[in-house]
């Protein structure tokens, strides 16, 4: 077991709330970890060492800000092997997944690298005799990022790169169930020239998450997890003043038209549904499909989910690898049978699977449940696991409208050969982001991230430019430089002329 650190004012400090809790290997079911969880006043010490390095940092260069981040996404891609280790080490997906992740969160790295540009500001000449209008963005101050377990370090990565490359200090509060690759994440932030202060990484639970939340310093909080969690942050951070987006959980949808390619469809609705063990926010938890394709859609998709090679993430045979803990397993794998029971078929039921070797990890084969409808547990909740409904439609109107019902509004796809029906569902469907023949459309870096409904509250989208916005405010200055013939008092209101 090794202990693990907050990081505060540029080093390590060891927890002293007397409070912990245990990391664990999912692969193997083992606690490798001891984790602190912080006290409300650890919490008000990192934000005090935010608010006192955000004087300087908010006054630094643009050139010192870009030149460290680019020193810094040197060192994140020298490290990306070591980092992708870290994460299956903690959450258990399979070493490419991990590195793909890293990659993704690279992409943020990279485009706060070119902040100059994005923070431009505009300005108008001669608005009025003699008189010039410029706009600017300025930093907030100290902002806190909460995020999940489900992406260690590219979660993290979508918020901190970009809000100090805009002259903020961060507090980060990483999941508590794998937090070892953002705090590698931070360390090495200070070893590409971030200054002491600038970012620092709290551990902890509800504690530490409401008092960043009720903390009068912090500005604005980025969240990222569960809805009633994010909708928790959104409500209490609001009602203290504090800017926020809080992205929330996902049900994501895949409607197949019957003119689909079906091979390509059935490829991408098991890589979706499964990958990551379909720990995702953006994966696709429910196939919608299209009379009269059903029946060999779900043939297609059973044949390739039977296959799946299930095994820990530190072996380059695994495609899919286990779930994050024993309780999260069994709620899981609690749906298959519910299914059954209230009216769908289980084509293919994953539950109870074991991997030889590792009889005390936290695995479950892939489940395929067809015939599901909106009532039933499996449709309604998110399941954040590897079991993929099916539901039957007889129309694309029959599909929009399912999509269009649930409460969730994150990601969504639609797999035809017909541009004109994924034109009419890109415009009707609502949802924050949408695949056409793309299983997973997560945005890239330089466009924002984000969902509709209950996938995200607040105004901002992250990262791309809304994060841009969500971690600046606006500021308008209008200049005259007075001519020695200008003078005399008006009462009237200042007018253009
Ligand atoms: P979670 O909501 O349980 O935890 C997220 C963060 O909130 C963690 O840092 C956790 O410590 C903290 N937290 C947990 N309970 C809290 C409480 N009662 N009060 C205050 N803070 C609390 O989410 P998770 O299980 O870590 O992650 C999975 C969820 O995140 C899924 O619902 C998934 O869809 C969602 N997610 C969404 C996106 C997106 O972009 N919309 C991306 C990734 C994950």
């Amino acid at each position: 077991m090794h202990n693990i650190h907050h990081w505060i004012d540029g080093k390590a400090v060891e927890g002293a709330s007397g409070r912990f809790s245990d990391v664990t290997n999912p692969a193997t079911g083992e606690a490798t970890g001891r984790l602190p969880l912080a006290s409300v006043s650890e919490v008000d010490t990192a934000v005090e060492s935010a608010a006192k390095a955000f004087r300087a940092w908010s006054q630094a260069s643009l050139t010192k800000r870009t030149q460290v981040l680019f020193d810094y996404r040197e060192l994140v891609n020298a490290h990306r092997d070591e980092l992708a280790s870290l994460i299956t080490a903690e959450h258990g997906k399979v070493h490419s997944d991990a590195l793909g992740e890293v990659a993704r969160g690279l992409e943020i790295v990279e485009l706060a690298c070119g902040i100059p540009q994005l923070l431009k500001g505009q300005s108008s000449t001669q608005v009025s005799t003699r008189v010039d209008v410029e706009s600017l963005r300025q930093p907030l101050g100290v902002v806190a990022g909460i995020t999940p377990f489900n992406f260690p370090a590219m979660v993290p990565m979508w918020m901190f790169p970009l809000a100090i490359a805009c002259g903020n200090t961060v507090v980060l509060k990483p999941s508590e169930k794998d937090p070892s690759a953002t705090v590698r994440l931070v360390e090495l932030a200070t070893e590409a020239g971030v200054p002491d202060g600038v970012l620092n990484l709290v551990h902890g639970d509800r504690t530490a998450v409401d008092r960043l939340l009720e903390h009068p310093e912090i500005a604005a909080v980025s969240f990222v997890g569960s809805t009633p969690i994010a909708k928790h942050v959104h409500d209490t951070a609001s009602a203290n003043g504090k800017r926020v987006q809080a992205l929330g959980g996902a049900k994501n949808h895949m409607l197949v038209l019957p003119d689909a390619d079906l091979d390509q469809a059935a490829d991408a609705a098991v890589s979706a549904a499964y990958g990551s063990a379909g720990e995702r926010c953006m994966a696709v938890s429910v196939v919608v499909a299209v009379d009269p394709i059903g029946d060999e859609l779900v043939g297609k998709i059973a044949e390739r989910a039977r296959e799946v090679r299930i095994g820990p993430g530190t072996d380059p045979a695994s495609e899919m690898g286990p779930l994050v803990t024993a309780e999260h397993r069994d709620r899981v794998a609690s749906y298959v049978p519910k299914a059954r029971e209230q009216g769908a078929e289980v084509v293919v039921d994953g539950t109870g699977h074991v991997v030889a070797g590792h009889e005390n990890g936290f695995f479950t084969g892939v489940s395929l449940l067809d015939h599901v409808t909106p009532d039933m547990d499996a449709y309604r909740d998110e399941i954040f696991g590897p079991v993929l409904c099916v539901v039957r439609a007889k129309s694309y109107e029959e599909g929009l409208e399912l999509i269009n019902s649930s409460p969730w509004g994150n990601g969504t796809a639609i797999f035809t050969r017909d541009g004109g029906a994924a034109r009419r569902f890109q415009l009707e469907v609502q949802a924050g982001m949408v695949g056409v023949n793309v299983p997973i459309p997560v945005p890239v870096g330089y466009h924002s991230f984000g969902g509709w409904k209950d996938s995200l509250f607040g105004d901002h989208h992250i990262y791309g430019t809304d994060g841009v916005h969500f971690y600046t405010r606006g500021k308008v200055v209008t200049t005259r430089w007075p001519d020695p013939s200008d003078g005399g008092v008006d009462l009237g209101f200042p007018s253009n002329s």
